[in-house]
């Protein structure tokens, strides 16, 4: 499999602006926001679709979920609220074939997929 572009942003291939980074995770600000709060948590494991993922990536995708919420306390917008979303394919509107969790907020949001 080639890298992803997430996994060349992992390896500092390309620049990003990182928010969090641990073992399994990296967390950075999406390059074309639809928020004042848009950032994208990733597992680091390449993984192309949660159709993808199986059995064993269960813990990490657990955490993934859990990064986002921690990044929305660090980013105190937990209590007003905000959205963790993942696209699948093309009808999803995944465009990046890496896993990501688009963390979203710090305004109202509405509630149309369109
Ligand atoms: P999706 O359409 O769900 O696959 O989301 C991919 C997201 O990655 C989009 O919101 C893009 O704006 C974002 N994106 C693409 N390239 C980069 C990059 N180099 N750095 C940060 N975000 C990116």
């Amino acid at each position: 499999m080639n890298d992803s572009i997430f996994t060349k942003i992992i390896k500092r291939e390309i620049p990003a602006d990182i928010i969090y980074e641990d073992s399994d995770v990296i967390a950075f600000n999406d390059i074309s926001p639809k928020a004042p709060v848009h950032i994208l948590v990733v597992p680091k494991k390449q993984i192309p679709t949660i159709n993808d993922a199986n059995d064993e990536d269960a813990f990490l995708l657990g955490k993934v979920i859990l990064t986002a919420s921690k990044i929305a306390k660090m980013k105190g917008i937990d209590e007003r609220g905000y959205r963790v979303i993942v696209n699948c394919n093309q009808e999803g509107g995944q465009s990046v074939y890496h896993i990501h969790f688009h963390l979203i907020g710090g305004k109202q949001l509405g509630w149309s997929p369109d």
